[in-house]
């Protein structure tokens, strides 16, 4: 008997209308299969697995985790991004399944396992991305509008003209822009013919890159999406958790196309696709930075994480209420887990690790982004350089679309080692501005940071980090922030793990840094930064 398909799951019969939602349980039943071979604490017979499916931005990646936390295998695929205009990125939602579904079989064949040994799979996505389809044949009827396409940008600023800016942002957390699925629903509605009749006539699904491969793995039982992944369409209520009549009529967008809302960890539903042979449990969905947090342990209120990436990530769990920013912060849905919603603020820097790239591709200054460090290393300071990467304006918290980059402070005796350093600390300048305007929003202090991504190897960047905003910053041994934390949900929802203490003890840090700098030192680094901010700004003129 499988647990999933009974009461826990909500089935969309195909081409039919939702039934109405029975109350989803997070709670593991004592009684259901995953728990039988536990029983009398005896350890099962045949390791068991946690599937991931982490669909990115520019990739589709499948990680494999056993009871320990650990990688077993994985898998990764690219796609192809289209540039279809001038600011517009598209993928194509099929490419996103094939892909998708020849990773995930893909690791299981790598790990020469069975798919009856996964006790679940859970899926994390690039958040934002709109795909609408057909409920009868699950044809998608444009393009996935990826988060990135500024198209919607103009409609915006009518809306901003309007003074609709503070509802908007008093209602979902948000500021008001293209980046956010609503936009560019009602997009697909008024410029794909015929999209809004069929929308009205209620044949047509909307959902985010989660929603969309739920439908595709459980043939089109299941029309859902979690509360991450919710909170960043621009129509949901994130104090209600509901979606929103007035802003639905806003967008112009039928209630009907939206999927229903569901927690981030419990079980759903099961696996119905031809690639899978036997139904496994769908037990989570999760936004990325979401499941980042969660993956890096983040459970407690006021625990942070940076992903240091092409952009820098911060997000900070703000506890069981969202708290309105004053810093240009966004305020959303961490996720749901046993009945309770946590809340979260995120700070996004558009240009992180991506400007060690700029030094190295653009200015050959090195050849790899590793050579970075021992560059930088062989002088003692910048020698009063500020390096601000504002390549493409500047995001949070100064959101400044005409900031450029800038390099201020050079002198005769300026090498590219003391512009390689300068770089390096500009990004930690970067971070540590949310930092503090997270700070400000909450007025609380973190002590300590975890932090991902690429850059996060660079031991002299991480040490600075912790000099400059004065907390210890922890880099985790499992660096896959993102798969690990999808995983544990999922893990969480079947009783795979008990607890999150449980897991948290299965998970060791690779290295901590503790700040060593004089506080008074860094301030006086941190005004000249701004004053170099300063001068970046405003520059391209309108
Ligand atoms: P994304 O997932 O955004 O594509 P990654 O997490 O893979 O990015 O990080 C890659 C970024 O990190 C690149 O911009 C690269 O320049 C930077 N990076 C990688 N290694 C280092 C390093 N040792 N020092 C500084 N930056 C690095």
């Amino acid at each position: 008997t499988s647990a999933a398909t009974t009461s826990r799951a909500r089935i969309t019969s195909h081409g039919g209308r939702s039934e109405r939602l029975r109350p989803i349980s997070t709670a593991p039943s004592s009684s259901n299969r995953y728990f039988s071979n536990r029983k009398n604490n005896k350890r099962p017979m045949k390791p068991k697995y946690i599937l991931a499916l982490d669909q990115g931005t520019t990739s589709s990646r499948a990680v494999l985790f056993n009871s320990r936390c650990e990688i077993v295998s994985m898998s990764q695929r690219p796609f192809n991004q289209q540039f279809p205009q001038p600011g517009w990125v598209e993928h194509n939602p099929l490419e996103i399944w094939s892909t998708q579904s020849f990773v995930m079989e893909n690791v299981v064949n790598k790990a020469d396992i069975e798919w009856s040994d996964i006790e679940a799979l859970g899926i994390t996505n690039q958040r934002e991305t709109t795909v609408v389809w057909d409920r009868q044949t699950s044809e998608p009827v444009y393009n996935a509008i990826v988060w990135q396409d500024r198209r919607t940008a103009d409609y915006c600023d009518v809306l901003r003209e309007r003074g609709l800016t503070k509802r908007i942002r008093e209602k979902t957390g948000l500021i008001l822009d293209a980046y956010f699925s609503a936009t560019k629903i009602r997009w697909i509605l008024d410029n794909v013919p015929g999209a809004r009749a069929r929308a009205e006539r209620d044949e047509l699904c909307f959902g985010t890159v989660d929603s969309w491969l739920a439908w595709r793995l459980s043939g089109g039982r299941l029309h859902i999406t979690d509360v991450s992944n919710a909170s960043r369409t621009m129509l949901f209520d994130i104090h209600t958790l509901d979606w929103d009549d007035e802003l639905l009529d806003l967008f112009d967008i039928p209630r009907s196309m939206l999927p229903e809302v569901v927690p981030t960890s419990a079980v759903y539903g099961t696996t119905d696709c031809p690639q899978i042979p036997v139904p496994i449990p769908i037990a989570s969905l999760a936004g990325d930075q979401q499941a980042a947090l969660f993956g890096q342990q983040c459970i407690a209120p006021f625990s942070a994480k940076t992903t240091y990436g092409t952009g820098c990530f911060i997000m900070l769990n703000t506890g069981d209420r969202p708290h309105a920013s004053a810093n240009n912060l966004l305020a959303t849905v961490a996720w749901q887990l046993g009945g309770k919603t946590t809340y979260a603020l995120e700070g996004s820097v558009f240009v992180g690790g991506s400007v060690i790239q700029w030094l190295r591709d653009g200015l050959k200054l090195f050849s790899s982004s590793a050579d970075s460090e021992p560059l930088a290393a062989s002088v003692e300071d910048t020698g009063g350089v500020y390096l601000v990467p504002a390549l493409t304006g500047l995001g949070a918290p100064y959101w400044d679309p005409y900031a450029r980059g800038t390099i201020v402070g050079i002198t005769r005796g300026t090498t590219s080692a003391h512009i390689t350093r300068a770089a390096l600390e500009a990004i930690a300048f970067e971070v540590d501005d949310v930092v503090r305007a997270m700070a400000a929003d909450t007025g609380h202090t973190s002590t300590e940071m975890r932090v991902d991504g690429g850059a996060v190897a660079n031991s002299l960047l991480m040490q600075f980090q912790a000099d400059l905003t004065g907390v210890r910053i922890i880099r985790p041994s499992v660096m896959e922030s993102t798969a690990l934390g999808v995983a544990m949900f999922a893990g969480l929802a079947v009783g795979f793990w008990h607890s999150t203490d449980e897991i948290c003890a299965l998970l060791k840090p690779d290295r901590t840094f503790s700040p060593e700098a004089a506080p008074a030192l860094m301030e006086q680094r941190r005004k000249r930064w701004h004053e170099a901010v300063r001068r970046s700004r405003h520059w391209v003129e309108e």
